[in-house]
This record gives structure tokens, C-alpha cells and sequence, in this order.
């Protein structure tokens, strides 16, 4: 069939086979210009179908010649509709990975799940034996708990007081205000059930319990802190505490099993994830232009290759005083972050694409889903069904 994109909302309800496996072959070219000796053999990546974890997946395996076990929950082609971009993304990482001599294998369901965890748990006794470094990079709106089935919702919420700003529909390209109700203490209890460290630490057991983990095995959890303009909504809303629950997991992690356990703090990017926060794409719009003429202009990949090569197998991990590793300094950087500030209450929906690169947010955005990208041509049909040869079924 003939595959255009489909947006509703934030996100884009059909995905292009053709573009995401150009995508992923463009990520794979990053990541093999970037070789080095030294990296991990045998990763195990949690979230490894979009965005940070995609990244991690194909930085592995191409910097560093390792095998991949991914987890994901991805939808497949089901009665002729198109799957999702996750999914076709696997499918283009495996062939390409197969090609370059790697095991490859995937698990898609839900993360959360104690089933899941076994499936995980069999599949590396089977084949790995044990692995050697641990992402885990999921991005969720719910979490069924599974040692009694709750289920808890995450939510983007401001505590305290309404945060009001402005904000950026990204559909019609115009800016609006927003104003955003406080968080409940309920809101926010069931926000670090779903993105706090409590899962990362259920795998990490389970992983150490079954004498999973190699002795030099480290583990790392992605987060975001950003600008004080995002404050309200991110680093000091709901999420944020969250993500402060990630330090604590880390720690315990690193205590109970003996390996090196990192937060890593990542630089915002369009993922989509990240294009379902309010404000945030008018940041990432406005971050994007400033970095770009700054020549320090960075995504996922290159991200990712970055905190492997340089940080987690490199000279010097260079933790920040709170222990975190901060792959964001240069968007952090107070010349950029001052830059920001300055340009913010100036946008309007009429000066949007001169002050901003809200043009590249968008196509950013498309190439999530794989559209948009010059080298496929989307007037001929393609096949939506197509399998993911290391897919693990119960
Ligand atoms: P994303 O939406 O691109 O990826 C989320 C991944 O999680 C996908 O592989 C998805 O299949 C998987 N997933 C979601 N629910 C699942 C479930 N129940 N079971 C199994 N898999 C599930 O998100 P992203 O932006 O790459 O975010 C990954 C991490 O990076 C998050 O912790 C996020 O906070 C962090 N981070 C993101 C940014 C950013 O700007 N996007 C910046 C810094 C840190």
C-alpha cells in the first residue's frame, strides 16, 4: 500500500517501512564512523526501539561489535495497516545487525511485566549467558504494577502552583498559552511508579538473580533536567521527581549488586516521548536553531555515541555533583542557555520559523515515523507486513 503520515495530536498513526529503515541506516553510519575498542559485547536495552534506546541499541552493536537483546512494546501490521515505527525500526536494525555477523534478537511486550522479565531471563541464559551492560531507556503513560496489579498512570503536571507560558501547538504551527493545573500528591505517587527507578531496580534483580549480570556489567538510566523555563513542567513537576527517584534506584543498584550504575542526563531531542510535554518543542525548536549555529547541534545517535565512547567506556566518566553523568553539557552550556532566555518571550506565531527552527523540529518529528526522507520515494506502495526475524514468541 501507499503510506502517508497520519497525525493526530502529538503523535503520527502510521509509519513508513522504507523511511524508518533509512533512518536506522543512517544512525548505523554514525555509529560506525565511531568505533572503538573496549565497548560492551553483550547489551541487553529495555525501551531499544525509538529514540535513547534505539540509539543505545544500534551505538552497541556498531561502535562496538555487540550482541543485542532489545525489549519494546510495539505494534505489528495488523489486518493491512501499517505497524509502528518501533517495530519497522527492528526490523531494519536486525537485518542490518544479522548482515554485520551480530546477534540480534527482540522481546515485544509490556517491560513492567514479571512475564516479560522471564522471557528476558531464558532468552540470555539460552544465548548470552550473561550480559555486559544494561540500558534502560523506557518512556511509558502507565504501568501495571505486577506484584498486585495496580495500575498507575504517569502525568505531566507543575507542583505547587498552575504554571502558566506559552507553549507551541505543533500541528498548526502557532503559539498559545498554557496554563496547567498542579499535580495531587496521587498524581504525583503514580508518576515515579511508571518512571521513577522502582522497574529499573525489579530488572536489575531479576537480571542478578538468575547470575545474569557479567562482573564488569554496568547499568544506565536516561534522564532530562533542561532550562528553567521547562522547571515548572519538567525538573520540578511530576516527572522531575521521578527522575530524582531514578538517583536513588541508581544507588541502590550499585550497592546491592556490586557494578556501576549511572544516570545519565541526556539533551532534549524530538522523540516521541519528548513531543508529548507541553512546552517543550517550542524549547526544542528554539535549543535547535541556537545549537545549530553553535555547530554543536545533536541527536539521539550522536548523543549516545557520545556517553559510550567518551563517558561509560572512555578516559573518564566525569560524574557531576550529584553523581549523574551529563551528556547534556552543551546544551547546558549558560552561552546557549542565556541565548534561550533571550529569545523566548519574543516568539509569536508569526516570527516562529525566523526566530526558531520549528522546521526542522517538524521534520525531525516526520522522520520518527519515516517520512520525509529524501531518498524514498512515498508514491510507490510497499509491503506493511513484515516480520522481525528475532522476534522472541512465547
Ligand atoms: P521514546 O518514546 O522514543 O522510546 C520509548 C521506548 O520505550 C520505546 O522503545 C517503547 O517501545 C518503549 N516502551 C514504552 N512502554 C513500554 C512498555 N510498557 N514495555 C516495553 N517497552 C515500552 O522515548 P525517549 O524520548 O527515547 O525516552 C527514553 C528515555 O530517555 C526516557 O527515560 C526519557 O525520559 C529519557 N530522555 C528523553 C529525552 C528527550 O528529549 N526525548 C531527553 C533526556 C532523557
Amino acid at each position: 500500500m501507499i503510506i502517508e503520515p497520519k497525525i493526530r495530536g502529538f503523535v503520527c498513526i502510521t509509519a513508513h517501512p522504507e523511511g524508518c529503515a533509512e533512518k536506522v541506516a543512517q544512525e548505523i553510519a554514525v555509529a560506525k564512523a565511531a568505533h572503538f575498542e573496549g565497548g560492551p559485547k553483550k547489551v541487553l536495552v529495555i525501551g531499544a526501539s525509538t529514540g535513547y534506546g534505539l540509539s543505545s541499541r544500534i551505538t552497541s552493536a556498531f561502535t562496538s561489535g555487540a550482541d543485542t537483546l532489545g525489549v519494546f512494546f510495539e505494534r505489528p501490521s495488523i489486518n493491512g495497516k501499517p505497524a509502528s515505527a518501533g517495530w519497522y525500526n527492528t526490523v531494519a536494525f536486525e537485518k542490518e545487525a544479522n548482515a554485520a555477523g551480530l546477534y540480534a534478537k527482540s522481546i515485544n511486550g509490556d517491560a513492567f511485566s514479571n512475564e516479560i522479565k522471564d522471557t528476558v531471563v531464558e532468552t540470555i541464559k539460552q544465548d548470552l549467558g550473561k550480559v555486559d551492560c544494561v540500558i534502560y531507556s523506557l518512556a511509558s503513560p502507565k504501568r501495571i504494577d505486577p506484584a498486585d496489579g495496580t495500575i498507575y498512570k504517569s502525568c505531566l503536571k507543575p507542583i505547587g502552583s498552575t504554571f502558566n507560558n506559552i507553549s507551541l501547538d505543533t500541528n498548526k504551527g502557532e503559539i498559545q498559552e498554557v496554563s496547567l493545573e498542579p499535580a495531587t500528591d496521587d498524581d504525583i505517587h503514580q508518576t515515579v511508579k511508571v518512571m521513577g527507578g522502582d522497574d529499573w531496580e525489579l530488572w536489575m534483580e531479576v537480571l542478578a538473580k538468575n547470575d545474569l549480570l557479567a562482573s564488569d556489567c554496568k547499568t544506565v538510566a536516561y534522564s532530562y533536567i533542561g532550562p528553567e523555563v521547562t522547571w515548572p513542567i519538567y525538573k520540578n513537576g511530576t516527572i522531575g521527581v521521578a527522575k530524582l527517584d531514578l538517583d536513588r534506584a541508581s544507588k541502590e543498584i550499585s550497592n546491592k549488586y556490586g557494578l556501576e550504575s549511572y544516570v545519565s542526563v541526556n539533551k532534549a531531542v524530538v522523540t516521541q516521548a519528548s513531543s508529548a510535554i507541553p512546552v517543550v518543542p517550542l524549547y526544542i525548536s528554539i535549543l535547535y536553531k541556537i545549537m545549530n549555529q553553535k555547530g554543536t547541534h545533536e541527536g539521539c545517535i550522536e548523543q549516545i555515541v557520545r556517553l559510550f565512547k567518551d563517558r561509560l567506556y572512555g578516559e573518564s566518566t566525569e560524574l557531576d555533583s550529584d553523581g549523574r553523568i551529563r551528556v547534556d553539557d552543551w546544551e547546558m552550556d549558560p552561552e546557549v542557555q542565556q541565548k534561550v532566555a533571550d529569545l523566548w518571550p519574543q516568539v509569536t506565531s508569526d516570527n516562529l520559523r525566523q526566530l526558531t527552527d520549528f522546521n526542522l523540529y517538524q521534520k525531525e518529528f516526520l522522520e520518527l515515523f519515516g517520512f520525509g526522507l529524501e531518498s524514498v520515494d512515498y508514491s510507490q506502495p510497499v509491503e506493511v507486513d513484515r516480520p522481525i526475524k528475532g522476534l522472541i514468541t512465547d
